[in-house]
């Protein structure tokens, strides 16, 4: 089992505020250097934030080049950075179908992408995607979010048996519901009904997603690619 002292560097997208806050935070606390994206909003000291839109491919290479200047190539990237708009299919436009696709899943391949050119020269190196238990059991209204979600699954399975000669493995977080920015414009009796069929009977604290995040990237789960990990309360069994 590998094992390392050394800081390693961290990416988090979408670092500095809800999931991606308290999972930046986690890596900190653990003694790596940890660089989270932003649009402009202030990072949390402790972090170091870059000015990064995952949409744009140009603002993913000076970040990481910032990132590279600052902590070294990075060695772990969480791919967090998400956005939900949702509407019914009959509703939606093709514009808010692409917006989602671009931020959510088009965003990971450009920053998995640019941080893999580190990884590889490394021989070592930990993609973690960010999904969502909706991506796997859908979504009323979020057929934009879940196709999004869903297409990360394919992505990192990819990359797992693309990288994995050169020990880059690549695994997906499924989280199911958190109470962030996110989720908290979803009226209330909505946010009953999906805790409703949580086995655990609430929703999950940014906390717990964090951890399995760190888990990932740690040594004890060298042998660990192409996973999907629920956590989830139970919500999503059986897919
Ligand atoms: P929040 O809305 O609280 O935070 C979203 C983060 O993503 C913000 O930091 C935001 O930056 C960033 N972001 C959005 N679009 C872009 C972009 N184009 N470029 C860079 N950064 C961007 O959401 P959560 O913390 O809840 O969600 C984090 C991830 O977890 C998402 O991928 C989401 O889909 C997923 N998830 C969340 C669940 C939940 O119940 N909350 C459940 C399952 C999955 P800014 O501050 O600039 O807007």
């Amino acid at each position: 089992m590998e094992e390392s002292n050394v800081a390693r560097s961290v990416l988090v997208t979408g670092g500095n505020r809800g999931i991606g806050l308290a999972i930046a935070r986690r890596f900190a606390e653990q003694g790596d250097s940890v660089a989270v994206t932003h649009r402009g909003a202030p990072v949390p000291d402790g972090l170091l934030g870059v000015t990064c839109d995952v949409t744009d491919s140009e603002q993913v290479d000076a970040a990481f080049t910032e990132i590279e200047e600052t902590h070294g190539p990075v060695e772990i990237l969480v791919s967090n950075a998400g956005i939900t708009d949702d509407s019914l299919l009959l509703r939606m436009s093709e514009e808010q179908f692409s917006r989602v696709l671009d931020a959510n899943l088009t965003g990971s391949f450009r920053v998995a992408k640019r941080a893999t050119r580190g990884m590889l020269r490394k021989r070592w190196g930990r993609l973690v995607f960010i999904s969502s238990e909706v991506g796997l059991s859908g979504g009323a209204g979020q057929a934009n979010y879940a196709a999004s979600k869903a297409g990360l699954v394919g992505f990192a399975r990819s990359l797992a048996r693309e990288l994995g000669s050169r020990n880059i493995t690549a695994n997906v977080i499924s989280p199911g519901f958190v109470a962030t920015g996110m989720t908290a414009v979803l009226p209330d009796e909505r946010k009953r009904d999906i805790l409703r069929q949580v086995p655990l009977g609430r929703g999950a604290d940014t906390t717990e997603i964090a951890a399995a995040a760190t888990f990932l990237a740690s040594g004890a789960a060298a042998y660990i690619t192409g996973a999907v990990l629920p956590v989830d309360g139970g919500l999503g069994m059986g897919h």
